[in-house]
């Protein structure tokens, strides 16, 4: 049948609720929910189990399990619980696509498990690529499975990238909106809240990601994971930032001419496209208006107030252990700063130290990473500024 089955990976999240309205509003009736997980927030997921009526899902949190079987009790409903839940449901035979929308490295397990039944994952979780993207890379290849980008910017590349041959594309240039802190000096960002720079301009989105904007480490994340994804050398791959975003990324092919991907700043447009690839559903959202006066604007990023991008570079000239080092140091001082702990300008710090001090390996096994993602974390753990 022409059904889609798809397992949505951190549905109780900002990219899984929109993955979920997707889901719903899509007017072929193609698309199908066929698995959900949640870590923590059992309510919502039950809610949403009873809503749509999936085939399983998976608390991966271990403590709330028995209050979502309660909460399902009379109902179709399989409930699964930790990795092995999350395998089973992505694996599954009926599986047709994986939308992977976990946050953090802790998304990694989910992608691995689906190229390896050779399933097609939507990929949101930018960490896995970030944490190992030779090793997954190799997997999709060996199991001819697709990794489909969801992250606007990849969406964006991706779709370019089928106006040329890929031995044509120059380089590739990734926008970013600046974030809240654009135009800022490190000075006034000395004392910065979490209230201050939880306030994205254009996107809502979890906490972990808002804070990677506003320190630009979100952009840092994209540029390894677009050289990953679209096998790009790292100098063939630039920052700009344009804060309408609303071109949300470009290629530039060898003749000079760039090609852009517009729309308006909503998730549900590049999610859906990783569902319905190769075909097109009507749109989701609202539609540009670009007969209303309005104009784009183009900057280079301040690499010395945000030196994130920086780190991005030098993680992929190095490779190996280095991008796991970079991504397990991010996740723990950004949960530093957002519980008081450290100031803004101590998370770019903390991963600095980190990438320094780690006992890097060019070419690392997927055991090797979790080691490091393991020692990385105890050591921001107890990082002191
Ligand atoms: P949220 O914080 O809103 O959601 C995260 C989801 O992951 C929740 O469902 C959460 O479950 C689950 N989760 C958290 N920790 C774990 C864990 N240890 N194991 C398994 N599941 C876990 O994040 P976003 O939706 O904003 O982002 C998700 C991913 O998508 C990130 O990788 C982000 O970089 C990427 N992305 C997000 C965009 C956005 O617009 N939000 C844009 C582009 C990429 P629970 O809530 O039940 O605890
Ligand atoms: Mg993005």
């Amino acid at each position: 049948d022409s059904t889609t089955r798809v397992v949505v990976l951190g549905s109780t999240g900002s990219i899984g609720l929109s993955t979920l309205n997707v889901i719903e509003s899509d007017g072929s009736g193609r698309l199908r929910a066929h698995g959900l997980s949640a870590h923590s927030n059992w309510r919502r997921l039950a809610d949403q189990a009873r809503a749509i009526s999936p085939r399983f899902v998976t608390v991966t949190d271990h403590q709330p399990a028995d209050e979502v079987r309660a909460a399902l009790r009379g109902t179709d409903v399989e409930v699964l619980t930790g990795v092995e839940g999350v395998i089973r449901m992505v694996q599954d035979p009926a599986t047709d696509r994986v939308l992977n929308a976990i946050v953090g490295a802790a998304g990694l397990n989910g992608t691995w498990a689906a190229l390896e039944a050779g399933k097609t994952v939507a990929l949101a979780n930018k960490e896995t690529l970030v944490v190992a993207g030779p090793l997954i890379m190799d997997l999709a290849r060996r199991r001819n499975a697709r990794l489909l980008p969801v992250d606007s910017e990849h969406s964006a590349i991706f779709q370019a990238l089928q106006s040329g041959n890929r031995r044509e594309v120059r380089r590739v240039i990734l926008t970013s909106s600046g974030g809240p802190f654009r135009g800022k000096t490190r000075r006034e960002l000395l004392k910065v809240t979490p209230e201050e720079a939880l306030n994205h301009p254009t996107w809502r989105m979890g906490p972990k990601i808002t804070i990677d904007s506003a320190t630009l480490m979100n952009k840092a994340l994209e540029v390894i994971e677009a050289r990953w994804l679209f096998d790009l050398e790292p100098d063939q791959i630039e920052v700009v930032i344009h804060p309408e975003s609303m071109i949300h990324s470009m290629v530039e092919f060898v003749d000079g001419s760039v090609i852009a991907q517009l729309s308006p700043p909503d998730m549900r447009l590049p999610i859906q496209y990783a569902l319905t690839y190769p075909d097109r559903s009507p749109c989701p959202g609202p539609l540009l208006d670009l007969t209303k006066p309005s104009a784009l604007h183009f900057e280079p990023p301040d690499r010395e107030t945000f030196p994130a991008l920086d780190l991005a570079y030098e993680v992929m000239k190095r490779g190996g252990t280095a991008g796991a080092a970079l991504n397990a140091a991010n996740e723990v001082a950004v949960g530093r700063f957002l519980g008081g702990e450290i100031g803004f300008l101590d998370i770019p710090r903390a991963c600095r130290s980190v990438l320094d001090h780690h006992e890097f390996d060019p070419r690392p096994t997927l055991d090797q990473l979790w080691k490091i993602d393991a020692w990385a974390r105890l050591e921001v753990q107890r990082w002191i500024p």
